[in-house]
């Protein structure tokens, strides 16, 4: 038995019983049981679940921490949070980003014109908006129109001509100017393998000497009133906290000076993202250095430090850290579709009368291993496997004595790991990594683990059930797009081993984590593959609900959002069966209800899983 490295990565969001990963919250759901229920109606290739309560732990948590760290540093600056939209911008993942936020008054962030009016409907009355990202007039306007509609925005310049299209706007229009944040370029860079945000060649922000001229700007076109932000962003999932610290240290000065110069109006630093999540599966805390608490109490006791130091108020704190936030609670389920050694199955094999002698031995060892000779007769086995492959090459035994050898070595090889698997050899394990079993999974990687694809960013994986048992074959897992690239290898240094399961007999899904950040908009339609079918999950007392079922796009749906007309695409399809000669008009018909059935389904696959 294994535990996946559960309590490396689930931070207690999940358990092990009876064999199976629950939920650990209320009535603790097995997380196959939703899945067998969603399948009982048909669903078919990957699912993604969402768990809205995961999300409340995270913003309560975030929101917690920080004011633990406030109280204890007595600090007297206010504590806001926003969910940069890039993170997840899916309807059901940002409903249940407000409404699970709605208490705390947890706000957005937007990064685009499209986020921006995401933000402006999506936001709950009160919640602040922050905007970031290029800008162009249009995009300022909005700005106007949704502080001029009573939000609580703030438009962050990441450069002097934005501040000069900000000035132009107000000139022209008499609608409300909203708040002005400032985006400084600092010289310390972040950590991990997303910082490319901070550092002196960073794509944003304002340099010091900017900095001076966007004040001189703002006095002069009589809006420093609405100068009210600093902000600086080092990178998402930081992997070490000193760099925070440099940033924090670097910023607090900025804000200070800021004052000093005369930025009266000026009150809230804003830290950006860069919370990370612990992605890992087998080292404790390599994603990360620190902890959430580590991280509030780090901001709030420099930031006071500095302040203090200055004689400057204690600015109110704002963080977009949105990773944190959504990483944990969409989970992917991938049904296993095939076992590449499958083919190895002991009622394939096909003796003839008079069995070759090796073919003799082997089926002895086969039948004879036990606990005790486990490695010796494995070690026979081996030896005559080689022999045998000698033989078939000169010509002396045929395919049918070697299709026998394959089978009867596999399985004397797989008992023989059940066998030792409490106690393994090196040799072993040597064994079970030079003879991996190959899972090919109901789904793309490129659609729902981009990450992986581009970065090599591991996700913790497991299956949901069979957790009883000692999992024993090294596994590499296949995506089903016709790409070579869609694999994760076995990686020895991280291994993953699975169960050796007959799919002939029963289902085995896999379950990868921590995905509701960025892997869904960033996910790609690779062999026209699209984001799996999706459901909220809401978990009660005593039970559970499902809700916000949005399935996988249909074959036509795909093909039309790429701008093909689906109309014309099946009737042509249809045309073409209809001017086909059939010979019976029944065939006629079910074939065309079998074509119209296979339009309407998603792309992923349809076998028994
Ligand atoms: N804020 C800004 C300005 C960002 O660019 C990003 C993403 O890189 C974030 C917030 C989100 O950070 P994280 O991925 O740590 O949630």
């Amino acid at each position: 038995m294994k535990n996946f490295g559960l309590d490396i990565w689930s931070n207690n969001n999940f358990i092990i019983e009876d064999g199976q990963i629950k939920l650990n919250y209320k009535s603790m759901p097995s997380i196959l049981q939703i899945v067998e229920e969603i399948r009982s109606d048909d669903v078919r290739g990957p699912i993604l679940l969402r768990f809205p309560h995961l999300i409340k732990r995270q913003i309560k948590s975030l929101y917690s921490y920080f004011d633990k760290a406030m109280t204890e540093n007595s600090y007297n600056g206010n504590f806001n949070a926003v969910f940069p939209l890039k993170v997840n911008q899916f309807p059901h993942a940002v409903d249940a980003i407000t409404s699970q936020g709605a208490q705390f008054n947890y706000g957005l962030e937007a990064g685009s014109k499209a986020e921006l009016i995401l933000a402006m409907s999506k936001t709950p009355s009160g919640a602040h908006i922050t905007v970031n990202g290029f800008k162009d007039e249009e995009m300022i306007t909005l700005g106007f129109i949704a502080a001029q509609s009573g939000h609580n925005l703030t438009i962050t310049i990441e450069g002097l001509g934005e501040l000069e299209t900000i000035i132009e706007v107000a000139k022209k229009c008499d609608l409300k100017v909203p708040n002005i944040g400032i985006r400084v370029r600092l010289h310390s860079a972040g950590s991990g393998i997303w910082a490319k945000s901070g550092g002196m060649d960073a794509k944003f922000g304002l340099t010091s000497t900017e900095i001076i001229e966007a004040v001189r700007l703002l006095r002069e076109e009589n809006l420093l009133q609405h100068l009210s932000m600093i902000h600086f962003h080092i990178g998402s999932q930081m992997s070490d906290i000193a760099p925070l610290k440099r940033a924090l240290r670097e910023a607090g000065n900025i804000y200070a000076e800021l004052k000093k110069m005369g930025a009266s109006s000026l009150d809230s630093i804003n830290i950006g993202g860069g919370l990370a999540v612990e992605y890992d599966q087998h080292t404790h805390s390599k994603s990360r250095n620190y902890s959430v608490e580590e991280f509030s109490s780090s901001v709030v006791f420099l930031l006071k430090e500095i302040m203090d130091a200055k004689n400057v108020k204690h600015p109110d704190i704002y963080t977009e850290s949105g990773r944190f936030i959504v990483a944990s609670h969409a989970v992917l389920i991938t049904p296993v579709l095939e076992l590449f050694t499958q083919d190895y199955q002991e009622k394939l094999l096909n003796f003839k009368e008079v069995n070759p002698p090796l073919i003799k031995e082997l089926i002895d060892l086969n039948s004879l291993l036990n606990n005790k000779n486990c490695i010796e007769y494995l070690h026979d086995a081996l030896d005559h496997m080689e022999s045998i492959l000698t033989l078939f090459d000169l010509g002396y035994i045929d395919l049918q004595d070697r299709s026998n050898a394959e089978i009867l070595v596999h399985n004397i090889i797989k008992r023989a790991l059940y066998l030792t698997s409490s106690n393994p050899t090196n040799e072993l394990e040597q064994l079970q990594v030079r003879l991996q079993e190959r899972y090919l999974i109901n789904a793309s990687i490129f659609q729902s683990l981009p990450d992986y694809w581009g970065l090599n960013q591991h996700f913790p994986v497991m299956p949901l059930h069979h957790l009883n048992a000692t999992p024993i074959r090294a596994a590499s897992l296949w995506d089903i797009t016709c790409d070579s690239d869609g694999e994760i290898g076995f990686n020895p240094e991280k291994p993953l081993y699975l169960h050796d399961v007959n799919l002939d007999e029963e289902d085995y899904f896999l379950g990868f984590f921590n995905v509701g950040a960025y892997q869904e908009t960033l996910g790609m339609n690779h062999n026209l593959f699209t984001h799996p079918s999706e459901y909220t999950v809401y978990i009660n007392d005593t039970d559970y609900t499902i809700t916000n079922k949005v399935e996988s796009k249909s074959i036509l749906d795909i093909l039309e959002s790429l701008g093909y007309n689906k109309d014309i695409l099946s009737d042509k399809l249809k045309n073409d069966l209809l001017a086909s000669e059939f010979i019976t008009e029944k065939e006629k018909n079910d074939t065309l209800a079998k074509l119209e059935l296979y339009l309407e389904q998603n792309g992923y696959l349809r076998t028994t899983n």
